[in-house]
């Protein structure tokens, strides 16, 4: 185990952009706008979903539409209604179009939640059995199912809760902090009882002093959550980063081999509805922003519904042409359309002016590689991808890349480094499966 590899991080300080979002009121979109929800009918992977429902069928609230065929993950209906179709809509995680449901929303919102609420001392296999039928995933943007996590977490002394956000323009954590501070302690202390941990650590940055006071209140009721702030650079809310900051561990590939397992804090808050409600996410707190838009708003969106329908209801668009991230602009792919479903694990849709794709010859500044906090260098790799150099590519290791974007940031020839090295990882991806193929 390479214990070392991460530990020349050198982050950066990024203008988080955040003060318009973060300072206004949480946006309730009105009915009519949400007419209609569509869930679509693979997962996240592209991997087909055993569907539970059929076309014509009525649907309440929290009713299941279908199952990942490849791991447990129930979706959820976030309406009552009727399915009325069947369509191809852009998934933009799956990048291409894929059969979704579409839902009328009657706007009664009769709940059929197969789920109930846990009793007021749940056990460790009872929360994580609620976690599992609940379909919770990463709401931090990972979209990983959390169960896995905790169902196989042995050993472990610290929960540390992630409500860093440190990509620019976010702001739903910062304002869910505030407005459900009660619900994060005790989504907290329910996480801690599903990994069987010591304590709890929920982790801020330094300059988000309104979550420590929204917090501290709590603190005399939970004697094993601590909160404790984190210095404003990015990327900070990496969970190695994180892992790293406050407890002073490494580990190789996963939290846990460190003791340690990381959840965002909007996931605490919906694991206390799952928990407390016996309520599955079917509804989301997104960040809009940025210079593209009319205005910086977080908003109240049901899953499902179209992010190009949002937009237009908080305003619209400030220009034409638009370059446009779900979530913030330095980890995340520009989108190609915005007519896509609102997902559970989406955080946001930031909207810029259009980024000039006129890349300069690379300066051999090195600032990619000494910029890189996996230690890798960006460049070497784009080039090794470039001239299909594998053997060159497999050595410069592209796995470890964790697209935190940093490379194309501090670009000055304004070259997508990142984009460069997710392909390569791609790349990497296939020529390591077809080396085990050839092994076996
Ligand atoms: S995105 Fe770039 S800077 Fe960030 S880890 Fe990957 S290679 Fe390094
Ligand atoms: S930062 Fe850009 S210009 Fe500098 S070495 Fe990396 S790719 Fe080349």
């Amino acid at each position: 185990m390479n214990l070392n590899i991460f530990t020349a991080l050198k982050p950066l300080h990024i203008d988080g952009r955040k003060e318009k979002s973060a300072h206004g009121p949480i946006l309730a979109l009105p009915e009519t706008v949400k007419a209609y929800i569509y869930i679509p009918l693979v997962g996240p992977n592209g991997v087909d979903i055993d569907v539970k429902v059929n076309l014509g069928d009525p649907i309440k609230v929290g009713q299941v539409i279908g199952i990942r065929k490849d791991m447990y993950v129930p979706f959820f209906s976030s309406v009552s209604g009727k399915i009325i179709d069947k369509v191809d809509l852009y998934h933009p995680i799956v990048g291409r179009p894929v059969p979704h449901f579409k839902i009328e929303n009657d706007h009664q919102y009769q709940s059929l939640s197969t789920l109930k609420p846990l009793p007021a001392k749940p056990t460790r296999e009872q929360i994580i059995q609620q976690i599992k039928e609940g379909g919770l995933t990463g709401l931090g943007g990972s979209g990983f199912p959390t169960y896995f996590k905790y169902q196989s977490a042995k050993d472990v002394e610290y929960v540390l809760i992630n409500a860093v956000e440190c990509e620019p323009y976010l702001s739903t954590d910062y304002q869910a902090a505030q407005l459900y501070a009660e619900e994060v302690m005790q989504g907290s202390e329910l996480f801690r009882i599903a990994a069987n941990a010591q304590k709890v650590i929920i982790a801020f940055k330094q300059t988000k002093v309104a979550i420590k006071e929204a917090l501290q209140p709590y603190l005399d009721q939970y004697p094993l959550i601590e909160i404790r702030s984190v210095p404003d650079v990015y990327p900070m809310g990496w969970e190695r980063t994180l892992v790293r900051t406050v407890l002073h561990r490494e580990y190789d590939k996963f939290p846990l081999e460190a003791k340690v397992i990381v959840s965002n804090l909007t996931s605490a808050i919906a694991l206390n509805q799952l928990v407390v409600k016996g309520l599955p996410v079917t509804e989301r707190i997104l960040t809009l922003s940025g210079a593209g838009l009319h205005q910086d708003v977080n908003v109240n969106v049901p899953v499902g519904m179209l992010m190009s329908d949002v937009v237009q209801a908080v305003g619209g668009y400030a220009m034409d042409r638009v370059t446009a991230f779900i979530g913030g602009p330095m980890s995340a792919k520009a989108v190609k359309d915005d007519h896509f479903a609102v997902q559970q694990h989406f955080g946001g849709f930031t909207v810029l002016a259009p980024i000039s794709s006129q890349e300069e010859t690379c300066l051999r500044c090195g600032a990619c590689t000494s910029n890189c906090p996996a230690n890798l260098q960006p460049i070497e790799i784009k080039l090794a991808l470039d001239s299909q150099n594998t053997a060159r590519l497999l050595k410069l290791d592209a796995m470890k890349c964790v697209e935190c974007g940093i490379c194309t940031y501090v670009c000055p020839a304004k070259i997508e480094v990142t984009e460069a090295v997710r392909l390569a990882k791609t790349k990497t991806r296939i020529e390591l499966a077809k080396q085990v193929v050839k092994a076996s």
